[in-house]
């Protein structure tokens, strides 16, 4: 199974603009495509990244300012032109359902696949996906409306075979080998109890991700994301603009890694960064002063986990 990746769409905040887009990224979590956030010029951008809008299978909305769902309503529809029959989740502060199902009924739109929504309004940590594969948790931020975050966790994977010292016991048959992914010992035809640590290697460790935008400097959180292995964090702002910070419930690059070390992260991820600076190292440099691992978002880029 591939490592998880985070594949940046848009990373700046408000406006659109020649070159940045607003929020939007895609988590690929144990085969699952998920997109988190949906600004302005989101098809586009998965278009020059080459995923097939088809793969996407699951959609989350932090928030209902524009610059995080604007892009939702035209990527919905594309799906419905390009003839998606695969239906698709959206999980959503409440009110998002209403507002695209009245876009797509005074426009007598009837759409070709079904959407499922899952409406958040928690103010708790909630688990809103578990099945064999991943774990997912909406969080609550603390924005100037209401926020979530999320985190998503793989779950253990089986452990895998070691073919080489499998094949050096006769009695080991293909139909053996479920139970002993499972963990379990093996006994030969002669009675001999093989341990299962000589037939399996340990499998991969298990990764997790928690994207924390819009939100103010929010100690809270910490305790939600705690050794992520990667974390997004909203860096709207530089020290230099904490007031504007404060008042537009936005985050510096510094209180950005001061949540990541508080969190004890392994992996710090910057972006929803204000059009007025254009130089984006100066959030990384900023961020550095107390947390080692930081990396800028860029478009297009892909991250791992
Ligand atoms: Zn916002």
């Amino acid at each position: 199974m591939k490592k998880p990746s985070l594949t940046i769409l848009g990373c700046h905040s408000s406006i659109p603009t020649e070159k940045f887009y607003p929020t939007a990224q895609i988590l690929e979590i144990k085969g699952f495509y998920n997109l988190i956030d949906c600004g302005e010029g989101t098809q586009v951008q998965i278009r020059k990244s080459k995923i097939k809008f088809n793969k996407i299978i699951n959609i989350f909305i932090s928030h209902l300012h524009g610059d995080h769902y604007f892009g939702l309503i035209g990527l919905l529809s594309t799906f419905h032109l390009l003839g998606r029959e695969k239906s698709i989740t959206i999980y959503a502060p409440k009110g998002l359902k209403e507002i695209i199902n009245i876009h797509f009924k005074l426009s007598y739109t009837k759409l070709k696949y079904y959407i499922y929504y899952i409406e958040l309004s928690s103010q708790e940590l909630e688990k809103i996906i578990d099945n064999d594969k991943i774990e997912v948790y909406s969080i609550p931020l603390n924005h100037r409306i209401y926020t979530n975050g999320f985190i998503f966790k793989e779950k253990p994977s089986n452990r895998k075979l070691n073919i080489e010292e499998i094949k050096k016991i006769s009695s080991i048959k293909i139909k053996d080998y479920k139970s002993i992914k499972l963990g379990l010992d093996f006994k030969t035809n002669n009675g001999k109890i093989i341990p299962n640590s000589k037939l399996t290697f340990d499998p991969p460790k298990i990764l997790s991700y928690a994207f924390c935008s819009d939100t103010s400097f929010h100690i809270p959180i910490v305790k939600y994301i705690k050794n992520v292995d990667l974390l997004y964090h909203e860096s709207t702002f530089l020290k230099s603009e904490e007031e504007k910070a404060i008042k537009t419930g936005h985050s510096t690059a510094y209180q950005a890694a001061y949540i990541a070390k508080k969190a004890n992260v392994k992996k710090l991820l910057l972006g929803h960064y204000s059009n007025r600076f254009t130089n984006i190292e100066l959030f990384k440099k900023e961020a550095k002063e107390i947390f080692y691992n930081v990396e800028t978002s860029v478009p297009l880029k892909k991250y791992y986990l």
